[in-house]
């Protein structure tokens, strides 16, 4: 590299960017996280939020978190690291209280979802092991893998056949594989094959990491994620990541897994280690917020109606709508410039949906991220239909490309 100013490092980077229509701009919210949103001056409802249960400005936690401060058990931050002074019993009673619901031995909170990914993949990964990863995992996942000492090695989206391929290559090596994967796929909103995933696992003693950062409060029994959803229970050589910040409505993650591997998190996790823990507050928010998930059968069916209704009424629209059962809901578009152009004109209905764009999706896999909330009325889903399908008729939509049907 040559030696240079800053300026002259990213001045043509920024702008070779702009002309990829790959510039990233951040909306400016002006309202709490709810259906009805003002963002960037444009009175909208909110079709991109990952909170699937409406808790995110819940009643319920608000009053919750007046009383707490009311009665000064808490203050809003926790003040210090977790090994220092900032662990307090809101956070212990709450990975108790998580631990319980997912029926694992421990939970470890982590103050967000992508440090608890580099986190256990920087701990449990070593050198001499391999990491398998699906292709579309999350960042936090590739970014962990690739900071680890093992091996790192992608497998095809959803492919168990790929997957046991690279298992035996593991075992004649006598390498200690470790299988990585998203629940819900972020960007897809597809599962991951969990069901043939941990008996593949079983069978050649690998470690399984499951991301359900998009699973936990939504499927299975009582909002227990992706697991559940295919009736698995995870097994000593199983950890499971969750976030907060979505179904939750809150913010942090957890780790869940095995007493050892909880305890070697705390001995040589430097990602939980050298950071402040997450505020007291937030953790009386998410208590409340699990209280309200265990219980949010009507949400979570309201909101696979609407995931329903939603796909029914796009279906014969030409647009080229992913094959997702959850409320991450992608329509196609491929090139970054129309992802661009569709997801400006719906702002112009009154409609907030991102174009995602690459690198955080694969090249010419462009797409609008729709996402579905408990929250939002069917009303709200079939004003967002016709908006698609008035704009089904005015811009290019797709598709020289299908897409994929598994
Ligand atoms: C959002 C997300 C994360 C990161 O979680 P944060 O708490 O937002 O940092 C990790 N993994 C997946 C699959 C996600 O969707």
């Amino acid at each position: 590299m040559p030696i240079e100013s800053i300026e002259q490092r990213f001045t043509g980077r920024l702008k070779q960017r702009q002309d990829e229509h790959l510039y990233r701009h951040r909306p400016l919210s002006f309202s709490p996280q709810q259906p009805h949103m003002q963002i960037n001056g444009v009175h909208c409802i909110n079709f991109c939020s990952n909170d699937y249960l409406g808790l995110a400005n819940h009643p319920k936690i608000q009053q919750r978190l007046i009383e707490v401060l009311q009665n000064q058990e808490v203050s809003y931050g926790s003040g210090a690291a977790h090994l220092v002074t900032g662990h307090h019993l809101q956070h212990h009673l709450l990975e108790d209280e998580i631990a319980d619901w997912l029926g694992v031995e421990r939970v470890l909170l982590f103050s967000t979802g992508f440090m608890a990914n580099l986190a256990v993949l920087q701990t449990f990964a070593q050198k001499g092991d391999v990491i398998l990863g699906d292709k579309l995992n999350h960042a936090s996942l590739i970014d962990g893998a690739l900071q680890s000492e093992a091996d790192f090695k992608r497998y095809p989206h959803l492919d168990t056949k790929g997957l046991e391929k690279r298992l035996k290559a593991a075992k004649s090596a006598k390498q200690q594989a470790i299988i990585v994967t998203d629940g819900v796929f972020s960007m897809d909103g597809d599962l991951a094959p969990l069901d043939k995933i941990q008996e593949l696992a079983g069978r050649y003693n690998a470690w399984l990491i499951v991301d359900d950062a998009h699973g936990f409060g939504v499927l299975g029994e009582q909002g227990r994620g992706t697991l559940s959803h295919f009736k698995l229970t995870p097994d000593l050589n199983t950890l499971q990541i969750g976030t907060l910040g979505k179904a939750f409505g809150c913010g942090g993650a957890f780790i869940a897994g095995s007493n050892t591997a909880i305890e070697a998190l705390i001995q040589f996790a430097r990602p939980y280690i050298y950071t402040t823990a997450s505020p007291q507050l937030n953790a009386v928010a998410v208590r409340e917020a699990l209280k309200i998930i265990k219980q949010a059968d009507n949400s979570r069916q309201k909101l696979q109606m609407l995931i329903k209704q939603f796909r029914k009424g796009v279906k014969n629209l030409g647009l080229s709508l992913w094959d997702s059962p959850t409320a991450i809901q992608p329509i196609l578009l491929e090139n970054s410039e129309k992802a661009i152009q569709w997801s400006e004109a719906l702002k112009k209905q009154g409609f907030w949906v991102a174009a995602i764009r690459p690198p955080t999706v694969p090249q010419n896999q462009a797409r609008l991220r729709i996402t579905l909330s408990a929250s939002h009325t069917p009303k709200h889903v079939e004003a967002l239909i016709e908006a698609l399908k008035s704009l089904a008729n005015q811009l290019p939509c797709t598709s020289t490309q299908p897409a994929p049907k598994k």
